[in-house]
């Protein structure tokens, strides 16, 4: 991030850094193993479980890239134009079953299998034609608007590794393979509660001092966008039992669990305890804002992912550290670059040294060029700041503040949330 504005002195924080979690996440965590075949539709979005090889050569022979006629480039005067006589025509799966002779050309459409003999195809808008007779002016060369056989593919390479997801262009390279059914990861599965004596769940009446739950909706977002077989297990309230029997029940069915709340200093006493007794599970203080209490380990089988309780925190502490981790164990590889843009800050953004911050903004054109203006309201109970925004704005530990017009970086919601 050197190539921000964001200047003052490095102040030093004891607690973990944001990319020091990050890797320490990523160091622990493996893929599934578990795997099924599909047919190549229902593949849309899942991860191949292993390579898919070529069986023939795409395209599986020499072909014509342009509607013209195909010719031998040595039947041409070196100047001026040069009369071939057209002996057939070649289109897309009826081929020309002659060969091409000197002083010869075949009329021939995209796609079309290039006939025996020609080396070349000369687009019909630069010919002229009477009768059986085109002319070709000069300076045709060997190969042009040729697509050659194997050129996409060539048979036995590797199409697609495995930890490839299957997109819309896997489900068409597959198809131009002939394979219909595809080996691919089994879903990740993730259980997730929330945790508060607060929180109710809706279509029921608030209760005095209660509020609805609205982490377990967005986490149900986030995990189906993921392609996660989601496992949700309601609202446990903040005593140590419940918490016990549905963290035992999550780890059972999940490979991964997702917490909300529970985590900050004032209630994590009893949570520490429960997942101690559990399995082994580090709380970390992250130097980050917001999102700066977090949990992560193994309850049994199952890794643990235990995020803050504020709404906007939860979703900056999944895409931050527990997003990449998820993709690593669904089987994923490599793990997306999440690229950090750098665009103008529209306004000031207030800031002190020593976290990294995750503001919520809007990158938008102004006049032609890229900029960024915060969201007007930047609680971390304040969702609607990342229904507003469509990106993060990430201010490096050492910003004190950035004035309007200086750069920032900036993640994308796309493809992140
Ligand atoms: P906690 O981390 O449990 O201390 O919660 C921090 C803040 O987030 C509190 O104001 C909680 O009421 C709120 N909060 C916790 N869980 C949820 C939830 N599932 N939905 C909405 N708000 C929540
Ligand atoms: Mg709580």
């Amino acid at each position: 991030m050197t190539d921000t504005s964001c200047t003052a002195n490095p102040v030093e924080d004891p607690s973990l850094t944001a990319a020091a979690a990050r890797d320490r996440i990523l160091a622990e965590v493996s893929p599934i193993i578990g795997h099924e075949f599909l047919p190549l539709r229902a593949a849309l979005g899942r991860i191949l479980a292993a390579d898919i090889i070529a069986p023939h050569d795409v395209p599986a022979h020499d072909n014509s890239a342009m509607d013209g006629y195909a010719i031998r480039c040595g039947s041409l005067a070196a100047e001026g134009e040069t009369p071939l006589t057209v002996v057939g025509s070649a289109f897309a799966g009826n081929a020309f079953s002659g060969q091409v002779g000197n002083g010869q050309a075949v009329r021939i459409m995209t796609g079309a299998v290039l006939p025996a003999g020609a080396d070349a195809v000369v687009v019909q808008e630069v010919t002229r034609r009477e009768a059986t007779v085109v002319f070709i002016p000069a300076g045709q060369q060997p190969d042009q608007n040729i697509r050659r056989a194997g050129e996409d593919l060539a048979r036995g390479s590797v199409a697609l590794a495995a930890g490839k997801r299957i997109g819309p262009a896997e489900l068409g390279l597959i198809a131009s393979l002939g394979i219909a059914e595809v080996d691919v990861k089994r879903r990740l599965r993730v259980a997730f509660f929330s945790t508060g004596d607060e929180l109710t769940s809706i279509g029921k009446p608030l209760g005095p001092g209660q509020i609805y739950d609205s982490n377990r909706y967005t986490l149900h977002g986030l995990l189906h966008q993921l392609g996660a077989e989601v496992i949700d297990m309601g609202v446990v309230p903040d005593q140590p039992a419940a918490l016990e029997a549905t963290l035992a029940e999550a780890a059972l069915l999940a490979d991964a669990i997702i917490t909300t709340g529970g985590v900050s200093v004032g209630e994590a006493d009893f949570i520490k305890e429960t997942l101690a007794r559990l399995g082994q599970v580090n709380f970390w203080k992250l130097n980050i804002k917001p999102g700066r209490p977090m949990a992560f380990g193994k309850i049994g089988k199952a890794w643990l992912f235990g995020l803050p309780g504020n709404p906007v925190a939860v979703m900056v502490s999944y895409t931050q550290f527990a997003l990449d981790a998820l993709h690593r164990l669904s089987g994923l590889d490599p793990i997306p670059e999440r690229p950090l843009l750098t665009v103008e800050a529209a306004n000031f953004i207030k800031k002190q040294a020593g976290r990294r911050e995750y503001l919520r903004g809007t990158v938008a054109a102004v006049n032609g060029r890229w900029q960024v203006k915060t969201t007007v309201n930047q609680g971390s109970g304040v969702l609607r700041s990342m229904s507003e925004a469509n990106c993060f704005i990430v201010l490096p530990e050492e910003c004190a503040g950035v004035p309007a017009g200086e750069n920032v970086q900036v993640q994308l919601f796309e493809g992140l949330i």
